[in-house]
């Protein structure tokens, strides 16, 4: 693996933590999170510590606190990954942490208020201005969404969601999902109706089962197809993958599982999570000969997206409060190995 890029180019691993909820603030949970913007460090204190317990620090490429704004991250560490995606390169953005803690605040925000409009709307706006603005070039935009439950997948734009769907693997291309429904968009609008759509679906599987978005992987994928006439008159075509990922949540959940579930599908929750751990490790490490993506369907479907030339950023997302400490320091320990 010489060729590979340094890890910082590569992986880019950052902490964000939300602001304390009217809850936290009513039940008067002490803050033990602190962040030191400037030196990317966050600083976690055991509210239970025994006598002369230190708080433990961790260091990421960034940190963004409650004060921070969706542009100062979509600035300064999205953006550079979205134009890698456009140079053809393939990238991906992955959301993780406890349930509640702000997975899809950033990934999505809040569509309607331009301050809060997450990674995805602001990557949507990026790829169609440097497309609308490109000139010798000629775009071709393809939008998929999908989703990983219990390590099943589901066409999130599929008019039949009772389909799972089946990865396959193709010599020359490499790991696809079999019958994925996939649209091509023009523009900003377009791509946000088939982001629409999708949120739709999973709304309502939600509704029909609790917990169900907290336990499933949702995954954007947008694939960006540009040709252009070189100087030797040939056309030159250059692909560029994006999946802008929102993980089920992080907790660790109950060994038997939700009412109505055996403990088999319980373990299968994670699967994907844990497997996910593992091969940005051993990707980190650099040593590993072998990288572990065949472990789950969420490493073996991002299998050409993760390491190689591709560009990962992880954000890590954590909340500030005293009650959440066990599963803040969890996330922190998870983020600190893909570094
Ligand atoms: P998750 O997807 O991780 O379960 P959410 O994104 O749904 O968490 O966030 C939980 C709540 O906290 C939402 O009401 C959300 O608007 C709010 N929130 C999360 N992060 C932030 C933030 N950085 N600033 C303001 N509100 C936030
Ligand atoms: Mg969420």
């Amino acid at each position: 693996m010489a060729s590979r890029p340094k890890t910082s180019e590569a992986l880019k691993v950052v902490a964000r933590c939300r602001p304390m909820n009217r809850k936290e603030e009513a039940a008067g949970y002490e803050r033990i999170l602190e962040m030191d913007v400037k030196l990317g460090q966050v600083t976690l204190r055991n509210p239970k510590a025994a006598p002369g317990e230190l708080a433990k620090t961790f260091t990421f490429d960034a940190v963004y606190d409650a004060s921070s704004k969706q542009a100062d991250l979509y600035d300064e560490t999205v953006r550079p990954l979205i134009d890698s995606v456009l140079q053809g390169f393939n990238g991906t953005i992955f959301a993780y942490g406890q349930t509640g803690t702000g997975k899809t605040y950033t990934m999505q925000g809040a569509w309607t208020d331009s301050e809060k409009r997450g990674i995805v709307p602001n990557s949507f706006e990026h790829v169609f201005t440097h497309i609308s603005r490109s000139q010798n070039q000629q775009y071709l935009v393809r939008a998929s969404y999908l989703e990983i439950y219990q390590e099943e997948i589901r066409d999130l734009l599929a008019k039949d969601q009772t389909k799972k769907l089946e990865l396959k693997e193709n010599p020359e291309t490499g790991v696809y999902i079999k019958d994925l429904s996939s649209f091509v968009t023009k523009n900003v609008k377009e791509i946000e109706h088939v982001m629409n759509l999708g949120n739709q679906t999973r709304s309502v599987a939600s509704t029909n089962m609790n917990e169900y978005s907290s336990r499933s992987h949702a995954i954007f994928v947008i694939t960006v197809e540009c040709s252009e006439t070189g100087l030797d008159g040939e056309d030159h075509i250059r692909v560029g993958k994006l999946n802008l990922v929102d993980l089920a949540g992080s907790e660790r959940q109950s060994k038997m599982g939700g009412p109505g579930e055996r403990p088999k599908e319980a373990s299968k929750i994670n699967l994907s999570l844990s497997a996910l751990g593992n091969v940005i490790s051993a990707l980190v490490d650099g040593k590993s000969t072998h990288i572990p993506y065949r472990d789950s369907k969420l490493t073996r479907l991002l299998q050409d997206s993760l390491g190689g030339n591709a560009k990962t950023i992880m954000v890590a997302t954590l909340g500030p409060a005293s009650h959440s400490y066990e599963e803040s320091l969890s996330t922190l320990r998870f983020a600190n190995r893909a570094k």
